[in-house]
């Protein structure tokens, strides 16, 4: 069954008392939210993720999640936090293979692969990111980079474990930038995933599997996004900063 999701990724935002007053207004309508059927998925800063853990669930019905993780699960790796360490603390979700991550710090497919494995092996759920550049799609290469990505990220996963993924579309050109996918875009690349994940996984693994779009979602045009057929929900930069930014995100499913 797929799941409607939200998931905030505050990147490295907000101070830990700043935190915490977000926390606590979007747990007032968590409770709600989820007997409504929608998920809601909160990724701090991984500083933050003990406190986290400890605090906000206690407030409500939010999980945490990790924005990273490093694949081997333990030893000489200075300054890097394993997926073993996440789950053994009780973290459910980390995202993996952020365009930030790929961009930024270099993150090849093979490493994205390597967390993405290390992260179902501990018995959380992945929420695998991928996504083309202006460039890219420019070339109309979109979906070819799209399909070699999932291909990557997925290979050493099995059709049982893809019950602990998620897949985060998330077109470079629209991360932070103010400019969302339209609608059609949207939908074009979800079930165009849908299909690659079919050859993978086999078509009833894929219908299963959600969906999420990133990439400059507002309150103003997540109701059209999720509207969408192959689109289960959202990975939220920007608006996971503002509570109710995040809170009219959240609750744009129509059904
Ligand atoms: C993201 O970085 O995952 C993201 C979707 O950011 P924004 O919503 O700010 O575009």
């Amino acid at each position: 069954m797929r799941k409607k999701i939200v998931a905030g990724n505050w990147k490295m935002n907000l101070q830990p008392a700043e935190g915490a007053a977000l926390v606590r207004e979007l747990s007032a309508e968590t409770q709600t939210l989820q007997q409504s059927g929608v998920t809601m998925i909160v990724c701090p800063p991984l500083i933050y993720t003990a406190w986290a853990l400890s605090d906000w669930q206690r407030e409500g019905s939010i999980e945490v999640g990790a924005q990273n993780c490093y694949y081997e699960t333990s030893g000489a790796y200075t300054g890097e936090v394993s997926a073993a360490m996440l789950a053994n603390l009780g973290v459910t979700y980390c995202i993996v293979g952020h365009s930030e991550r790929r961009s930024l710090f270099g993150e090849s497919d093979e490493v994205v692969r390597c967390k993405t494995e290390a992260v179902v092996a501990q018995g959380m759920t992945a929420i695998v990111c991928c996504g083309e550049t202006l460039e890219e799609r420019e070339e109309g290469q979109e979906k070819e980079v799209v399909a070699r990505q999932l291909r990557e990220a997925l290979g050493g996963v099995s059709n049982e474990q893809m019950k602990q993924i998620v897949i985060a579309y998330e077109p470079v050109w629209a991360i932070g930038t103010g400019k969302t996918a339209s609608t059609a875009q949207a939908q074009e690349m979800h079930a165009f995933i849908r299909t690659v994940l079919a050859e993978l996984f086999g078509g009833e693994t894929a219908q299963d599997i959600s969906i999420l779009y990133g990439g400059s979602c507002k309150p103003d045009n997540a109701a059209e996004l999720f509207a969408c057929e192959d689109v289960d929900g959202g990975l939220i930069g920007g608006a996971s900063l503002n509570a109710n930014d995040f809170l009219a995100i959240a609750n744009s499913f129509q059904n």
